[in-house]
């Protein structure tokens, strides 16, 4: 069994009558990526903070590689990196001394810092803006500086809170492996996201969360395996007259079918042939069929099965 790195038990923060984490308890083990999933507001940045001990709170217990987390547990700060969510540099530094600045607050051996500073250079691919000012960067340099920022010292646990918010898909995809590589290095990692492709893509487990609580937890696997849903058919279709409609409501596995906008969409729970199935109902009334394509079940369904509401909008 791995280690446990973090444990949280029964955390509950309040800011004033908002309970913004009620009761939250996880366990990190070591060499995870985990992933805390959840709308805006769900209370993942709070997580962050009262973990970090930056934010007290009103209830639980909070150990961090089997000690207990205080402000002043420097030791254990020493072992951790943070990213967090708001961009946190110098203006006034190049991007070499921010790094080499967060990293001296660990390492104070010259020789030894000046490495890490240029391994998380290389690391984050900033090897061409080393005497930029951050004003001077694109958002995703930003964002990547800011990760260099809080890996140089070569933490042990690493935790990012939305690190791909606002970044381009060539930032966000260099991020995404960076992290995983930082992982297959040996280090434990928490990743907050609201994006649930990215948290499916790089978590070894995730816990979901809304209004300050844990709505579930496992693998990816695991989670969808909660859910009734196995399968959602759409199919592209004009003028699907209501009768029809209910033809395929009554269809064995189905358990949803609305058509809207000239799209039928179809949701299954078990069962073999259910496209098939839809289908030959469509040609037997003979009508004109588009697009057809079925999805498997998403971190979203999940969300929408649990909670009744998606986990963000679609135009996000
Ligand atoms: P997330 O990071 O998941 O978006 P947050 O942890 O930032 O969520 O916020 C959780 C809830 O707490 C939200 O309802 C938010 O409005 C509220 N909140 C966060 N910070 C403060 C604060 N400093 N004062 C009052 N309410 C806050
Ligand atoms: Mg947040």
């Amino acid at each position: 069994m791995a280690d446990t790195v973090v444990r949280i038990d029964n955390l509950v923060k309040r800011y004033k009558d908002l309970i913004a984490l009620d009761h939250l308890t996880l366990e990190i083990k070591e060499g995870e990526v985990f992933g805390l999933l959840g709308p805006n507001g769900s209370g993942k940045t709070t997580t962050i903070n009262c973990l970090l001990s930056l934010l007290a709170f009103d209830k639980g217990e909070i150990d961090i590689f089997g000690k207990k987390m205080t402000p002043t547990s420097y030791d254990i700060k020493r072992e951790i990196g943070i990213i967090m969510q708001n961009v946190a540099v110098f203006d006034e530094l190049t991007v070499y001394d921010n790094i080499d600045y967060f990293c001296g607050l660990y390492i104070t051996d010259k020789e030894e810092r000046k490495k890490c500073v240029e391994e998380a250079i290389r690391f984050v691919g900033l090897e061409d803006f080393t005497k930029f000012y951050p004003k001077k960067l694109s958002g995703g340099l930003l964002r990547r500086l800011n990760i260099a920022c809080g890996i140089a010292h070569k933490p042990k646990l690493i935790i990012l809170d939305e690190p791909t918010v606002a970044v381009d898909p060539q930032s966000r995809n260099r991020i995404l492996e960076g992290i995983e590589e930082l992982n297959r290095n040996g280090a434990t990692i928490i990743y907050t996201s609201h994006y649930m492709e990215e948290v499916e893509q790089i978590c070894t487990r995730i816990a979901i969360m809304d209004k300050g609580h844990k709505i579930a937890e496992g693998t990816k696997e695991e989670l969808k395996k909660m859910i009734k849903n196995t399968e959602t058919i759409n199919v592209e279709v004009r003028d699907l007259t209501d009768d029809i409609l209910a033809q395929v409501s009554g269809l064995p596995h189905v358990y949803s079918a609305v058509y809207n906008e000239g799209r039928l969409t179809v949701a299954c729970s078990g069962g073999k042939h259910n496209l098939i199935r839809v289908l030959e109902v469509l040609q037997k009334h003979d009508m004109h069929i588009g697009r057809v394509y079925s999805e498997l079940p998403t971190l979203n369904d999940v969300f929408l099965e649990i909670t009744g509401k998606a986990l963000r909008d679609k135009e996000e």
